[in-house]
């Protein structure tokens, strides 16, 4: 694909922002909206050019890429936009979704005579500033073959996982098996604390024991084993609770409407929300301070 590519880039916040000013860097031209002029201004000094409307910047681009907070956006947004593309335009929708929400978006593309890519990502702002976001794609070869220049702009490792739906599973699987973890890893580490063992010993034993995990190796919950985690910065985000608690809830929403019977899920959903309404802004590893204060013990 060569620079000559223009992009539509629908959504400007903490991530759609930085992922946008990777493009312009690279060369490309885009074509920036997002209703809240702080956003717009931020744009404008990263070198995109921003337009009056969403449609008005699809209508002249080849690709579209979307990055909304949530998929009654997203599909509201595709009912606007659809209509004004030119035909064969490839829709890529990097927000986290609900899988059904995916499925529906890359219905009405293919209905409106376009073409459609879930293309959610891990990584954070810190990814998408640094261009290093893990890209999970769901759609078509082709289409794939085509966003991926782009993608890989704005990421470090792209994985074409499947068919429409696909991506978002992908993602919706691992924050769930992230929050379970962390949420049974914040246990033991609590259970510990009442037996008298130590962190520093907890962590000695269990990272390299059968209870080992990247909660706890990469991102321990509590200060001291691993300095670079939000942990030994009063739970400064990282990754924000309020993230996680919607990735489990759309994961929660996936294990019902599938049939599976993930207790465990459905679990870690409700106790990221019920800790959602009191510390949405703090790093979903605090989640050890409210299992302690539960407990009946201080933080
Ligand atoms: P954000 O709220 O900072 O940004 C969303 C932007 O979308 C806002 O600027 C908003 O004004 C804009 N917007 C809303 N309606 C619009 C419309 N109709 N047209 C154009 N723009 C519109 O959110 P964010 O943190 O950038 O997250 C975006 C998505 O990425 C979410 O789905 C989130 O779950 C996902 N995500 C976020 C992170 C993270 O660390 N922040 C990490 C991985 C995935």
């Amino acid at each position: 694909m060569s620079t000559n590519t223009k992009i539509g880039f629908l959504g400007l916040g903490h991530m759609g922002g930085p992922m946008a000013a990777n493009l312009v860097k690279a060369g490309y031209d885009v074509l920036a909206f997002d209703p809240v002029p702080a956003a717009q201004d931020q744009a404008r000094q990263d070198g995109a050019t921003v337009v009056a409307t969403a449609a008005e910047a699809v209508a002249a681009s080849d690709i579209v890429i979307t990055m909304l907070p949530n998929g009654r956006i997203v599909l509201d947004l595709y009912g606007e936009i659809l209509p004004a593309a030119k035909p064969g335009t490839l829709f890529v929708d990097c927000s986290t979704i609900d899988v059904a929400d995916a499925k529906q978006a890359a219905e009405l593309a293919a209905a409106a005579g376009h073409r459609a890519l879930d293309a959610p990502v891990s990584g954070g702002v810190a990814g998408a500033a640094a261009g290093t976001l893990t890209f999970m794609v769901g759609g078509a070869a082709s289409d794939f073959a085509d966003a991926l220049p782009l993608l890989e702009i704005m990421g470090g490792k792209v994985v074409h996982c499947g068919g429409a739906g696909v991506g978002q599973a992908a993602k919706i699987c691992n924050n769930m098996l992230l929050g379970i973890s962390m949420i049974g890893l914040s246990e033991a580490i609590v259970l510990g604390e009442k037996l008298g063992l130590t962190h520093d010993k907890f962590f000695d034993v269990v990272s390299t024991a059968s209870g080992q995990s990247w909660a706890l190796t990469s991102y321990c919950p509590v200060p001291g084993p691993v300095p670079a985690s939000p942990a030994n910065n009063d739970y400064k985000p990282g990754f924000a609770t309020a993230l996680m608690a919607k990735d489990l809830v759309l994961a929660a929403n996936a294990l019902r409407a599938n049939g599976v019977d993930g207790q465990i899920g459905q679990l870690a959903a409700e106790i990221y929300t019920r800790f959602n309404q009191d510390e949405a802004g703090k790093d979903f590893s605090a989640i050890v301070t409210d299992i302690r204060k539960r407990s009946g013990e201080e933080d």
